[in-house]
């Protein structure tokens, strides 16, 4: 009998010899159908690749240059592609709403090895074929909904495909439905509680029991607001478009960070000033190589994600070694007066204090010469149901835990619930009008 512990669980607990001999023979592939992309077919000459027989070992891999959102926006819509036109069945693009859009290609092939990572991922959350999952995540060019709903449907859940926004019929559907897991950006979920009420429904209602939440970075001590105000496990899920969008690495039922499907990618971890490789357990930017795509091959992309490798092995018995939760990017850096804030850091601390409802938001602007800080946080709304002396109190507090943390002191704005915008997407969580002088 199969262990329903594991979606294949042959190469998820597999040696790191066998994940090894797995890597080098498809990065054989990939590089065979690199050759046949504009991008690749000059990149590869310069460094002296002409076929996969120069990639001798898995180190041969440092030979290839990284490759930065630049390329594929300088080679849009074609650059990359490696196949006839007629052997694609999929694309997707990146919003581009700062600047050209990045476009990628997946044959029948692509997209069938891109579904099982997807059937493996949840597998591995401990979810299967009896769960009812709400995929709250917009369909369309954005990958976050069509890759995990063919990824559920695989696993033969029962899928509805609710797509983002629409809250009140979200709930309706939850309800009506018994909806168990969810896939959903993390500031959403956290919004939909202050909803509940309006709508007339309770938590005892609803069935739900866990999430998947991704697509935007946040802390831990917002998954444990989730997992407290919901009472569901809320597992983490991490990828990108570029890499074919979720199912790059996921949380197992231990949600200790997140295994890398290795035998799918290969992950490195660079210094992002000199782009020297630094070993397990040490932070620094994720580098991807996709090893399952042949229609438009990506080898050491440049995420500009911040994390780190952890070194010892997971309970769960899965052999993929884990990323850690995304700590930050290379270009959401704040420079503040002169001092650099990381939006995480901020977050960190307000999400750890009890009384912080579940959305807050970031604002930076010029006063004079200087830069002001101002962090807008709501509040649960029993708060303001007390004394102001209370509130001022509460700010004070926030200030200074805040000031303790990033060395600047903002000024910092109680709300009350419903108060600041909200996404049914990615969370806009930093609004810094000094770019737009
Ligand atoms: P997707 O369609 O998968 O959301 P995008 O290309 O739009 O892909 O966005 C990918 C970026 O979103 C990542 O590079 C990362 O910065 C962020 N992201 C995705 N998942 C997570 C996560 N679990 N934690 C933190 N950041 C994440
Ligand atoms: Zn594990």
């Amino acid at each position: 009998m199969s262990d329903v512990r594991y979606w294949n669980k042959e190469i998820e607990t597999a040696g790191r010899s066998e994940i090894e001999t797995v890597q080098l023979d498809r990065l054989r592939g990939i590089v065979t159908s690199a050759l046949n992309a504009p991008f690749y077919k000059k990149q590869l000459c310069k460094v002296g690749i002409n076929s996969a027989e120069d990639i001798k070992s898995l180190d041969d891999l440092r030979r290839i240059p990284f490759a930065e959102k630049d390329d594929l926006r300088q080679n849009y819509p074609k650059g990359f592609l490696a196949v006839e036109p007629g052997e694609v069945v999929r694309i997707h693009t990146s919003s581009g709403t700062t600047g050209i859009p990045t476009v990628i290609y997946l044959t029948a092939a692509d997209l069938n090895a891109a579904t099982d990572l997807l059937a493996r991922s949840i597998v591995a959350t401990g979810a299967g074929r009896e769960d009812v999952f709400q995929n709250m995540m917009s369909y369309g060019l954005f990958t976050g909904g069509l890759g995990l709903h063919y990824g559920a449907e695989r696993v033969g859940m029962m899928v509805i495909p609710a797509g983002g926004g629409n809250t009140k019929r979200q709930v309706q559907l939850m309800k009506d439905f018994q909806t168990t897991v969810l896939h959903i950006t993390p500031s959403y979920l956290l919004h939909i509680d202050s909803k509940l009420a309006d709508y007339g429904v309770t938590l005892e209602q609803l069935n739900l029991k866990k999430a998947f939440i991704g697509a935007e970075p946040h802390s831990e001590n917002a998954r444990c607001k989730i997992e407290d105000t919901y009472r569901i496990d809320a597992y983490n899920s991490y990828g990108l478009s570029e890499m074919n969008g979720p199912g790059v690495a996921f949380e197992c039922v231990y949600k200790n960070d997140l295994h890398v499907w290795e035998d799918a990618y290969i992950v490195e971890i660079i210094d992002s000033e000199t782009g020297q490789i630094l070993p397990d357990g040490q932070e620094g930017e994720v580098v991807l190589t996709n090893l399952i795509r042949h229609a438009m091959p990506l080898m050491r992309y440049r995420t500009r994600d911040l994390a780190f490798i952890h070194t010892e092995p997971c309970k769960c018995g899965r052999s993929h070694r884990r990323l850690s939760r995304i700590l930050g990017r290379t270009d959401d850096m704040l420079i503040i007066n002169g001092v650099n804030v990381f939006p995480s850091q901020i977050e960190e601390v307000i999400m750890r204090i009890p009384e912080v409802g579940t959305n807050y938001q970031i604002y930076i602007e010029k006063d004079g010469v200087l830069d002001r800080l101002t962090v807008k946080v709501e509040l649960y709304s029993k708060m303001f149901l007390g004394e102001a002396k209370q509130i001022e109190k509460l700010k004070a507090k926030i200030r200074e835990e805040l000031s303790a943390s990033i060395t600047i002191k903002p000024a910092v704005e109680l709300h009350e619930p419903g108060i600041l915008p909200v996404s049914e997407g990615k969370a806009v969580r930093v609004v810094d009008s000094r770019k737009q002088l």
